[in-house]
């Protein structure tokens, strides 16, 4: 007999208004091979690891067959792309169905790459290999990091090439998401639906995200101000580990407060805030430094969305979405500056702190020191392995931490455990990934990219064996870019 795969999907997207989605089957591919698996994940969503590596399960993830009692779809979506509003929607991906776990959870399961739909515009609904692997290996690493993230269950390739400036190999990557909810779907309802369009869509978003609440405000202004604080608390996790998302577009933003959509994204080496990889951010829009900035201008194209739910008389939504956008640069502050704390090993609180966390960050940018190894330096309490040894204002600055160390209760060595816990021995250095994704793309080596996924999955451990991930890439006159929808 057959080992059953494990699938328990259920489609709660498409009992919504049908503005909001586009039943569809995925186009078929030529010969889908499964490249990697993620078997942790696919155990914790109950799926059985074998049954998935067989013919059926990879069908299922090559968009050649729909698991049983499923449908797939696309989700419809608007969103402003750096800055211009625009309709959107699942160019690429479809929806499997909400996979419930085995704890009761419920995760949508999608395929990215799995043909066209009609929300493709000019595109090809396809993906490329390299950039399904490199968002399996971000987002992994995130995940373990301890940054809320979409997951990648697995990447198939599907035997056809793709057209992009060369023929390239093609791949389907299956993600794995609190939901897909995004500011760019409040958007759509907002523009092209009814208020009760809207108010089915917030309704869902609170069921889904929020289902054991007792409000006494507002329900929706409940939804406003939960998004507000997840966005607070994940843009200052990526703040702490350097990660800069590249495309930080409204549809790119997701209600669950999850990480999505790692396209143009990259870790930042050098500390400096003005940092941008992406090819297409000429402009810095989404440059590091201007993460935050960003995150309240799209919570507040999501507030405007919610107006007519927030109260009936005009004037008053608007005071009352303006007080909960205007919590977001406090919210982000407070979690931010614990999360600095963390890093220097200060359990307690004082005014000074904020000062003595800037004035070091002002020295690693001026020093051009390594972000992530500068803080590796200082949990190991090794300031002579930073690039600001040997300066007299990271001498004095050094003295004022020392001393601040003793202003605690706590030893030296839970400090040191603290800043264990809060300083990742590595990130995924982009020239490590594009290592791995090479060895995949010329000798069809995936071994490479494996002992990468490994030591990433375990960035706190500072075990030896990572040590060798930690040093930079040789200097080089062309800067790193990256690219979106490849
Ligand atoms: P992104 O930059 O990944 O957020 O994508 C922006 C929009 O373009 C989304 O609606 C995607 O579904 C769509 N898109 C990206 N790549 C493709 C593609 N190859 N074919 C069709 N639609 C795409
Ligand atoms: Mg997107
Ligand atoms: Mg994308």
């Amino acid at each position: 007999t057959k080992i059953k795969i494990g699938w328990n999907l259920d489609n709660s997207y498409a009992r919504l208004p049908k503005l909001f989605f586009t039943k569809l089957n995925p186009t078929p591919v030529r010969s889908p091979k499964l490249i990697v698996l993620n078997y942790p994940l696919a155990t914790s969503l109950g799926l059985n690891v074998k049954a998935l590596q067989s013919n059926d399960g990879v069908a299922v993830l090559a968009g050649n067959r729909t698991p049983e009692g499923s449908f797939m779809l696309a989700q419809a979506y608007a969103g402003h792309q750096f800055g211009h509003f625009t309709m959107l929607g699942d160019g690429r991906t479809l929806l499997i169905g909400e996979q419930i776990s085995p704890l009761g959870e419920r995760f949508d399961i999608q395929l990215k790459g799995s043909g066209k739909t009609p929300y493709s515009r000019q595109g090809d609904g396809r993906a490329v290999l390299g950039p399904m692997l490199r968002e399996y290996i971000i987002s992994e690493a995130m995940h373990a990091l301890g940054v809320a993230t979409t997951r990648s269950l697995a990447v198939v390739t599907t035997g056809e090439s793709v057209i992009r400036e060369t023929a390239l190999p093609g791949a389907i990557l299956t993600r794995v998401a609190a939901s897909h909810l995004r500011v760019g779907t409040f958007q759509y309802a907002s523009k092209w639906g009814t208020v009760e369009d809207l108010r089915s869509l917030a309704d869902y978003t609170l069921q889904r995200h929020f289902p054991n609440i007792e409000v006494d405000e507002n329900r929706y202004l409940f939804l406003l101000r939960e998004a507000i604080k997840r966005q607070a608390v994940l843009i200052a996790k990526w703040q702490l580990v350097g990660f800069i998302h590249g495309v930080m577009n409204t549809d790119n933003m997701a209600l669950s407060g999850e990480t999505i959509d790692y396209g143009p994204c990259a870790f930042m080496d050098v500390y400096d805030p003005a940092t941008v990889f992406s090819s297409i951010d000429t402009h810095g829009r989404y440059a590091y430094g201007n993460q935050p900035n960003i995150a309240a201008w799209n919570l507040a194209r999501l507030a405007e969305t919610l107006l007519p739910l927030l109260h009936d008389k005009q004037e008053k939504a608007v005071k009352k979405a303006q007080e909960a956008i205007s919590d977001f640069a406090e919210l982000y502050h407070h979690n931010w500056l614990a999360g600095m704390r963390a890093k220097l090993g200060i359990f307690n609180e004082e005014i000074e702190d904020e000062s003595l966390v800037d004035n070091l960050l002002i020295m690693m940018q001026k020093y051009r020191a390594d972000y992530t190894n500068t803080f590796r330096a200082l949990t190991f309490d090794k300031p002579e392995d930073t690039d600001l040894f040997g300066n007299t204002d990271f001498a004095q600055w050094y003295e004022l931490w020392q001393a601040r160390l003793g202003r605690q209760q706590e030893t030296k060595d839970s400090s040191h455990q603290l800043m264990r816990n809060s300083n990742p021995a590595i990130i995924p250095r982009n020239h490590r990934v594009e290592e791995a994704l090479e060895a995949v793309a010329k000798q069809g080596d995936f071994s490479v990219m494996e002992r990468l996924l490994d030591v990433l999955s375990r960035p706190y451990a500072h075990s030896p064996e990572q040590a060798d991930y930690s040093t930079l890439p040789e200097l080089s006159s062309c800067p790193y870019r990256t690219f979106c929808g490849t």
